[in-house]
């Protein structure tokens, strides 16, 4: 068996110990208090890598080596196609959450419905990614949204903040799971832990990212007034916004090999080339954000046209 379907059986044996309300779902409550927190990991089915972390959490909660009086949920996004190692089968899940009930056909779009309902039930829902390329350190990457944005500076980890603005979508195909729980009320964060992929930094930065989360919860979710004074002062961290969007001209523009997420840019640097010869500049100073390399050959290259609306993108600091 590999290291997958191990770690996927093992998260459902927590599943028959601790069953959550829908399919591929932990809930462990202890206590009697009213905090709510949600972790999805697999929302991209091959974005693997944080579910190590996920793993030892509950295994550390179970034995009480962490302590937690309120309510957990874990949940496996998409499993059908991270058992198929692929980002998503028919649709993107990612992009396919709040639709009317009328607009639910594909898989994806119904296992939105089915995690919808568990968004709505917590009150503060990490969403755990990996990225496409390589990445300098894990960043949240997020809509601005006033009490999220708290609770990011409350956890503190990881340190870099990207946020884009929450009348402008992430995506034009439709809401990701963070603007769901937003739109809603619910404080969320999408968080990218490193390249897609089982690694080891993945994984103890996903845990510590965990850790962090509960603690904050514990001391914190009872309290909404205290949270704003609390925000702590973290030297090392930095907020940048989306402040330019590169779009796809032609299917066939290419990016320089090995571009990482987060790379510091300088306006004009060159960065692939159009079908044309023209160069592929950065349009301004920033840093690189999901930088997009091609498959044009095989299966894969019209199903995966859709996690492809734009080139890459640019974020700016914010001081
Ligand atoms: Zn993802």
């Amino acid at each position: 068996m590999d290291l997958l379907a191990r770690y996927i059986q093992d998260f459902e044996a927590f599943g028959r110990r601790h069953p959550g309300p829908i399919s591929h779902s932990v809930r462990m409550r202890f206590g009697n208090s009213r905090r709510r927190l949600l972790f999805s990991a697999l929302v991209h089915g091959d974005e693997v890598g944080t579910l190590p972390a996920m793993l030892q959490m509950m295994k550390d909660l179970e034995e009480e080596k962490i302590q937690f009086d309120g309510e957990i949920d874990f949940v496996l996004g998409n499993l059908p196609a991270a058992e198929k190692g692929r980002r998503f089968l028919e649709k993107d899940l990612n992009r396919v959450f709040g639709l009317a009930s009328h607009q639910v056909q594909t898989q994806e779009e119904k296992r939105a419905q089915e995690l919808s309902s568990l968004v709505l039930e917590s009150k503060l829902y990490l969403d755990l990614h990996q990225t496409i390329a390589a990445s300098l350190a894990p960043f949240y990457i997020t809509a601005f949204h006033e009490s999220s944005y708290q609770w990011a500076r409350l956890i503190g980890l990881p340190s870099v903040y990207i946020g884009h603005s929450s009348e402008e979508r992430f995506s034009k195909q439709g809401l990701c799971s963070d603007e769901f729980a937003q739109a809603n009320g619910v404080a969320s964060l999408s968080i990218e832990f490193f390249q897609k992929g089982f690694s080891e930094k993945a994984e103890t930065h996903c845990f510590d990212v965990l850790a962090r989360a509960i603690q904050t919860a514990e001391s914190f979710m009872d309290s909404p007034a205290e949270r704003s004074s609390a925000v702590d002062t973290n030297k090392s961290w930095a907020s940048f916004k989306i402040s330019h969007r590169e779009e796809l001209q032609s299917g066939r523009d290419v990016l320089h090999p090995n571009l990482k997420n987060l790379q510091e840019l300088k306006e004009g640097q060159i960065l692939g080339k159009r079908s044309s010869g023209a160069p592929i500049r950065a349009k301004q100073n920033g840093i690189l954000l999901f930088p997009k390399y091609q498959d044009y050959s095989g299966e894969n290259s019209s199903m995966e046209k859709s996690a492809r609306d734009f080139l890459f993108l640019i974020a700016a600091k914010v001081l």
